[in-house]
Parts: structure tokens; sequence; C-alpha cells
């Protein structure tokens, strides 16, 4: 029985929900609908407005053993954030504010509720740039931090993590405590903070996060760099980076995709030739140094067999490159019942490719792939159609395999949440999973806090 009086003592009336019909929003995330958790029946929404508030539903959870999910903006692709046991959704929404953009120290200090367009807004008002873009702007600060969340602008810049200096969490049994603070440099102590960040949820409710921020770039372009060979392509993106050529994002894409997500959303993909291409987005701090690079990295596209550099110099042309990039999810969605995220170190991407190309044969399917090139991260789409001929499971587990074979793991960005736990087996040895499960015991003696979650 959850206990929604001593609830409502605690955050008032308004911000405790329980009709059915008022948290159906609540009761799902991003999950593809193949994989998608089944929310428990019984689930009571609350809506704390501060760490204190959290840390006495927190007590009360403890005292009364009520599993506790904390939720973000739910944008979430593998079902961490669903209710999956009767108990509460513990919601950040009303801390949603930036406390601080401090120009002089370069940081950002928000709650955890802020969503990155939020965040993205204050900071770019102030002249600075929080490089991070996990491709849904409805992401919270907490949920991008509880996920370790990449995105496209990783390869310049790095994830989430990278960029977390300190943080407010309340622990599943409820103390305050604070992590870190404006600062480069920390070699006090273990760093707790860094296994909050990456959690999941499963080892504190984060309610602040103090985060780096760079200087705006001054210049911008887009290229699409066309081959007719996927390895060539691949092959291009280490010849770029030996050059000392960091881009924002190095994107892998298949030209008939993108030309069928323009066709989606009545726009037309500008690159004509080659079937595999690179979407290159170059950010420098002025239009000679950007114009420079884009010159040197043309050169190597070419000499490494690219047909065709495409270059867009305006925002408006920049726009609908990414634009229909962005879109690709969106277009291919109601025929995906999973995407995976499989990451291999960047010079094994080819032979990732092949790998899946082999399972695509294997079974007599089409497994459309994009992903983040620069960062050996893959995201393959599993059509509805595999699973309907009983093919899904062994078609993703031999996709797996591959990736662990190649020194990668079965996810790069997205996380283990609740739909790749079975995998964790595969992943780690039994003392590392061994340590994981003792880490979250010392946290969260009563396993209250997202069970079923991320390790075990
Ligand atoms: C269209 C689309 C594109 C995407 N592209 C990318 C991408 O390129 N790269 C990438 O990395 N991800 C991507 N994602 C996934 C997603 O946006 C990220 O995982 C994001 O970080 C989740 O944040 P959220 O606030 O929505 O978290 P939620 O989905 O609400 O929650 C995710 C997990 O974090 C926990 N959590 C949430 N808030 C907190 C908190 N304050 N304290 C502790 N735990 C918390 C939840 O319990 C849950 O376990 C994409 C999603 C969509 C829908």
């Amino acid at each position: 029985m959850i206990n929604v009086d001593a609830l409502k003592r605690i955050v008032g009336d308004d911000y405790v929900v329980t009709k059915r019909d008022q948290i159906q929003g609540y009761l799902a995330d991003e999950t593809y609908l193949g994989v998608l958790p089944k929310p428990a029946e019984n689930v009571v929404v609350v809506k704390p407005a501060n760490p204190e508030e959290i840390s006495a539903v927190l007590k009360l959870a403890n005292e009364e053993k009520t599993p506790v999910y904390p939720r973000g903006g739910g944008t979430g692709l593998v079902g961490a954030a669903v209710p999956t046991r009767d108990g509460i959704v513990l919601s950040l929404e009303r801390l949603d504010k930036v406390i601080e953009v401090d120009k002089d120290n370069m940081m950002v200090v928000a709650e955890g509720g802020v969503t990155l367009e939020q965040l993205l807004h204050e900071v770019e008002a102030n002249d600075l740039l929080f490089p991070p873009h996990p491709g849904d702007e409805g992401a919270q600060v907490g949920g991008m931090i509880a996920c370790n969340a990449g995105g496209t602008r990783a390869v310049k810049y790095g994830v989430v993590r990278n960029y977390v200096k300190g943080l407010e969490v309340v622990l599943p049994t409820g103390e305050i405590v604070q992590m870190g603070g404006k600062l480069l440099k920390n070699n006090t102590g273990l760093d707790l903070m860094h296994l909050i960040i990456d959690c999941e949820g499963i080892l504190g409710i984060i309610t602040k996060a103090t985060m780096r921020l760079y200087p705006k770039s001054g210049a911008t372009a887009t290229l699409v760099i066309s081959f007719d060979d996927r390895r060539a392509a691949i092959a291009t993106v280490p010849k770029i980076l030996q050059a000392g050529i960091i881009p924002l994002a190095i994107e892998y894409t298949e030209k008939s995709l993108m030309e069928d997500t323009a066709a989606h959303v009545n726009m037309t993909w500008p690159a004509k030739q080659g079937s595999a291409q690179l979407i290159v987005i170059m950010a420098e701090a002025n239009e000679d140094q950007l114009y420079g690079m884009c010159e040197q990295l043309s050169e190597i596209a070419e000499k490494n067999g690219a047909v065709d550099v495409l270059m867009a110099e305006t925002t408006a042309e920049q726009g609908e490159i990414l634009k229909i990039r962005s879109e690709v999810g969106n277009a291919v969605k109601p025929k995906v019942c999973d995407a995976l995220d499989v990451t291999v170190p960047p010079a094994a991407i080819s032979d990732m490719l092949d790998a899946i190309d082999k399972v695509a044969e294997k079974y007599g399917i089409f497994i459309p792939v994009v992903g983040h090139a620069g960062d050996g991260n893959l995201h393959p789409n599993m059509f509805w159609e595999y699973q309907e001929k009983g093919l899904l499971k062994d078609a993703k587990k031999e996709i797996y395999e591959a990736a662990i074979r190649l020194g990668g793991v079965i996810s790069g960005e997205h996380g283990v949440g609740k739909t790749r736990l079975e995998q964790m087996e595969m992943s780690f040895d039994p003392k590392s999973r061994e340590l994981m499960c003792g880490i979250k015991k010392l946290f969260d003696p009563n396993g209250i806090l997202s069970p079923d979650n991320a390790i075990c």
C-alpha cells in the first residue's frame, strides 16, 4: 500500500496524483514499443518542490519499503523511468530553475528538473556554450546526468560526464549530500560524483548540478561527404582527426535512409552522390579558421575516395541538413520495434558494420544503421518484421556478441535501463557485477530506488 496521505502531507495535496488517466504520461518513456516495459498497476505520481521534500519522500519510502522511480523528461530509450513495480514516480518537474550562469568561472548551476531547452536558452543568452546535445531537448539536467547522455556533439567536447563538476544529490535513505563544486581540479577522497553520473537513477536523485561551459563558436559549417564505398567513408574518420581537425560531430549515414527521411518531412536531401555519407559539423572560433579547416577536410576526404563534398554555410542550409538528420528516428519509428546502441573502438566501426550486414544476410533482413562515426557509436534499427518472423532475439544477440568481440559494449549512450538488463551477464564478469550490486546495496540498503534497472 502506498501511503498517499503521508505523501500529501510532505508535498501538498495538489502534488500527489493518483488517478490513472492523469498519470498516463508518467507510465512510459520514449522507448520503442517493441521493448517498452509494462507499467505497474498501482502507481502514484509525486511532484516535490525541493530537496527537503524529496528527502522526506525517500525516508517515508524506506520505512514502508515502497519503490520510488525518479522521472526527468521521460525521453529515455531503455525504459529506465518506467515504474514496473507498484510505487511512487517522483517527478523533478518543479525543480526547474537555472540558478546561475557564472561567466567568470564558465559554469552553470541548475536544478535537476531544468530541461535542456531551458538550459541552452539561458547559457546562450550569456554568450556561452553548453555543447552536449542528446536529440530531445525535453531531457532534463538530472536525467542527462543520470544517463551520462552523449549525442552528436561528443566528438569535440565529450559526453555529459565531462561537464559535470558538482552535484547535489538526495540519497535513497534521504540524506542530502553535496559533491564537487565549481572546480576544474578535485582529487579529494573517492569520487562519489562520478558514481552518480550514469547511475540511471539507482543511487540517488540529482537535485542540482554545476556544469562547465565553453565559449560560443564564432563560425559553423556542415558538410556532407559522399562515398561509393562504406569502408572508405569510415576509414576517412581517423584521417580527419589525425590531421588535427576535431569537428563537433561526425555522423555516419546511408544516402537511401536520408532520402526516405527527407521525403517523410517534405524536404529534399541535398547530397545526391554516393551511397555512404558522413555528415560533419565544424565549429571554429572565426570564419578564417573555419574555412581553412573545411578546405583541409575536403582534401583529406577526396584523397580517401570521396565522390562529393557538399558544404552548407548559411544557417538555413545547415539547418535543413540537421533537421533531416534529426528526423531519421521519427521517420523509421513506425517500422522499428527497438534501436540498438552498440559502441566499439572507433577504428572497429567498419568491422562492426560488416558484422551487422552478416546478421542481416543470415536472417534475410534489412538492418538500417545510423551512428556517431567519430565516437564508434552505432544505432542499428530493428524492425517489427524481425519480431513477427521470430528473429529479433537472435539477431540482437548476434549484434551484441559482435560488438563485445570487437572490444565494444552493448550501450554507448542510451544506457542499460530495463530493456538491456538481460545483456548485463554477457557484458561483465561475475566479480564486476558483484561489486556493482554491492555499491547499490551500500547506497540503497532496502533497494527502494528504481529497482530492476541499470545493473540488477
Ligand atoms: C528523439 C530522441 C533522441 C535522442 N538522442 C539521444 C542521443 O543522441 N544521445 C543520448 O545519449 N541520448 C539520446 N536520447 C535519450 C535521452 O534523451 C537521454 O537518455 C536523456 O539523457 C534522458 O533524460 P530525461 O530527463 O528524459 O530522463 P528520463 O527518461 O526521465 O529518465 C532516464 C533515467 O534517468 C533517471 N533520472 C531522471 N531524472 C533523474 C534525476 N534528477 N536524478 C536521478 N535520476 C534521474 C530516471 O530514473 C531514469 O532511470 C534521445 C531520446 C530521444 C527521444
